[in-house]
C-alpha cells in the first residue's frame, strides 16, 4: 500500500503545521501503519546548515549527516518514520539537481522549465521515499510555506499532479488554517475561506482541514466552513490552544476521529488504534510534583526554536524524572565581565550549555562551566558546551590564562580545543562539518556508561574543533575524566569532572534523538542529578 498525504498550510506561518503532520503520523502508526515523512522546503538554500538559527531556527541532523528543516525533529519525536537527506527536500536541492543535469545535456537539448522538469524532480524525490522500503504504507508530505508564496509554488504544483495521477483516495490533502478570534472574542472563518480558494486555484481541493483556533470549534462553525470550502463538515478539525504539551495533540486530533476520516478517504480500512505509550506519557506528564529550575547559557536565547531538540529533550527527561523542568533561558554575555554568576545562576538547580557557533558570550558559558564545577551543581555542556569546560579546566585548574579553542583566538598558546585535522583544508561552508551518526566507546566507571548501559554508543555529530589530543594527558593527569572515545582512540567524545555530582560534556548532540516516550539516557540522569540539586535546595 502507497498512500500519499500532503499537508500545506494557509493564512500565516508558525500554525504548528510540523506538529499536526506529525501527530498525523503518530496516530497512523497507532493503527499499525508504517509511516514515512517527509519535509519540502521552498527555500533557495540546499540545507539548512548554513542559515542561522535566529532565521530559521535550530538544524536538525539525521544518521547520515542532513543539516535538515527543524520539522524534521517534531517527525522523529512523533513518529518512527526513518529519516535521512532523502526526506528533507529544498528547492535548492532540486534546482541543484536539475542544473546540473542541463549540463551533462540529459534533457537532449529540450529548453528546461519549472514544469515538467522542477515539478518532475520534486516528484520524483517524493516517489523515491515511498519506495525506499516495501513496508511503506503512507508517506506524509509536508510543504512548507503558506498557500500564495511565490517559493511553494512548485511544489504546490507537484502536489497537485500527484493527487490527480495517483488517483482519489491514493492521495489526499490536508490543509492548515487559521481561526482568528477578534474584539468580543468572535472567531471568523473568512481567512480560512480565503485560504481554501487560493489552494482551489492551485486545483488542489482540500479533502480535509484542520483549523487552529484558541478553542474548539463548535458545530455550526465547523459546518459553515464545510459550506464555503467543499470539505465535508465531518473533515473540519480543530487544533486548539493546549496547555498542557504539544504530545498531547495526537490524543486530541483521535478524540475528535481524525484518523478515522484520514483511512476512509485513503480507503483503508478501519483498523484498532494502540494509542496506549501516548496515554502513559500523558499519565506522566500529570504525574509530576516539583519544579527542577534549569539554566540554559547560550546565545541564541530569544528565538525558542533555536534549542528546540534541546529544550524537547529537557521535558522528556522530566516525564521520566517525574519533575517539571523550568528552563531559565540565560544570554551567557549577561554573564561577562563583571555579570555575578551567583546573581545570574545562584537559583537554578542544573546548568546546560548547548551548541553553537562563533566567539560571541563564549566568556559567558566559560563562566557558567567554572561556576557549576565549584559549586557542585550538576552541569550539562553540549558540543560547544563540552569545548567549554575544557577552555574551563584549561584557564581555571591549569592556569593557562589564555586557554581556549582555534575557533575563537587562533593565535592562543593553548588551543586546548582545535581543528579536527580533515577540516583543515576545508574551504566550503556547507554541509563540510564532522556530521552525521558516529559511534562512541565509553570508558568504564564512567557517567556516561552508567547513562547508556552500554559501551557502544551511537549518536550524531555536527562540529568542526574537538578536544586537542595535544592536552589529552595533562587534561587527564590533572583529573578531567575521558568518558568516551571514538572507537579508534582518536578522538575525546565525553569529558566528566572528578567530585561533582554530575558534570559532563559531550562532543555529539543526544538531544536529537530524545523523544516523549523514551527520553535520551544522557538527559535523564542530568535532570535526575538536578532533581536532587532541588531536593536539597528547593
Ligand atoms: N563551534 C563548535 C565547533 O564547530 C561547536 C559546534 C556545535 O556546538 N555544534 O566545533
Amino acid at each position: 500500500m502507497n498512500k500519499f498525504i500532503f499537508v500545506s498550510g494557509g493564512v500565516c506561518s508558525s500554525l504548528g503545521k510540523g506538529v499536526a503532520a506529525s501527530s498525523l503520523g503518530a496516530l497512523l502508526e497507532a493503527r499499525g501503519l508504517n509511516v514515512r515523512m517527509v519535509k519540502c522546503d521552498p527555500y533557495i538554500n540546499v540545507d539548512a546548515g548554513t542559515m542561522s538559527p535566529y532565521q530559521h531556527g535550530e538544524v536538525y541532523v539525521t544518521d547520515d549527516g542532513a543539516e535538515t528543516d527543524l520539522d524534521l525533529g517534531n517527525y522523529a519525536r512523533f513518529t518512527r518514520s526513518p529519516l535521512s537527506r532523502a526526506n528533507s527536500v529544498t528547492t535548492g536541492q532540486v534546482y541543484d539537481a536539475v542544473i546540473r543535469k542541463e549540463r551533462e545535456g540529459r534533457f537532449l537539448g529540450r529548453c528546461v522549465q519549472v514544469i515538467p522538469h522542477i515539478t518532475d524532480e520534486i516528484k520524483s524525490r517524493i516517489l523515491a521515499v515511498a519506495r525506499e522500503d516495501a513496508d511503506t504504507d503512507v508517506v506524509i508530505v509536508e510543504i512548507g510555506g503558506t498557500v500564495g508564496d511565490i517559493e511553494s509554488i512548485p511544489f504546490l504544483e507537484a502536489a497537485r499532479q500527484l493527487i490527480h495521477e495517483l488517483g482519489k483516495g491514493n492521495a489526499i490533502s490536508v490543509h492548515l488554517t487559521l481561526i482568528p478570534e477578534v474584539a468580543g472574542g468572535e472567531l471568523k472563518t473568512k481567512p480560512t475561506q480565503h485560504s481554501v480558494k487560493a489552494m482551489q486555484e492551485m486545483g488542489i481541493q482540500p479533502d480535509m482541514l484542520i483549523c487552529r483556533a484558541p478553542v474548539m470549534l463548535d458545530e455550526a462553525t465547523r459546518r459553515k466552513i464545510a459550506l464555503f470550502t467543499n470539505v465535508e463538515a465531518g473533515a473540519v478539525f480543530t487544533s486548539y490552544n493546549v496547555d498542557t504539551t504539544i504530545y498531547e495533540i495526537p490524543l486530541i486530533f483521535h478524540d475528535q476521529k481524525l484518523d478515522q476520516v484520514v483511512l476512509k478517504k485513503m480507503g483503508v480500512e478501519s483498523r484498532h488504534a494502540d494509542l496506549e505509550p501516548w496515554r502513559a506519557m500523558m499519565e506522566k506528564f500529570r504525574a509530576r510534583q516539583g519544579k527542577t529550575r534549569i539554566g540554559i547559557v547560550g546565545k541564541y536565547m530569544e528565538l525558542h526554536d533555536a534549542y528546540k531538540s534541546v529544550y524537547e529533550a529537557l521535558f522528556h527527561a522530566g516525564l521520566e524524572c517525574g519533575v517539571e523542568v523550568e528552563l531559565i533561558k540565560i544570554d551567557s554575555s549577561r554573564l561577562e565581565e563583571k555579570g555575578d554568576p551567583e546573581k545570574i545562576l545562584g537559583a537554578v538547580h542544573g546548568i546546560l550549555v548547548p551548541g553553537g557557533f562563533g566567539q560571541r558570550g563564549i566568556n559567558g558559558m566559560v563562566k557558567a562551566s567554572a561556576w557549576a564545577r565549584d559549586n557542585k551543581i550538576p552541569y550539562f555542556g553540549i558540543c560547544l558546551g563540552m569545548q567549554v569546560m575544557m577552555i574551563d579546566w584549561g584557564r581555571n585548574m591549569l592556569g593557562w590564562e589564555d586557554a581556549d579553542s582555534g575557533e575563537f583566538n587562533p593565535d592562543t598558546k593553548h588551543p586546548v580545543v582545535s581543528l579536527l585535522e580533515d577540516q583543515v583544508d576545508i574551504k566550503n561552508y556547507g554541509g563540510t562539518m564532522r556530521l552525521g551518526q558516529w559511534e562512541a566507546r565509553a570508558e568504564e566507571d564512567s557517567l556516561i556508561l552508567a547513562a547508556y548501559g552500554e559501551r557502544f554508543i551511537w549518536e550524531r555529530h555536527r562540529h568542526r574543533y574537538e578536544f586537542s589530543n595535544r592536552y589529552r594527558q595533562e587534561m587527564a593527569g590533572s583529573g578531567l575524566r575521558i568518558g568516551a572515545l571514538t572507537p579508534d582512540g582518536s578522538l575525546v567524545e565525553c569529558v566528566e569532572w572528578p567530585d561533582h555530582p554530575w558534570g559532563l560534556g559531550v562532543q555529539f548532540h543526544p538531544e536529537f534523538k530524545s523523544r516523549p516516550t523514551a527520553a535520551s539516557p544522557l538527559f535523564r540522569d542530568f535532570i535526575a542529578a538536578a532533581k536532587n540539586t532541588m531536593q536539597g535546595n528547593p
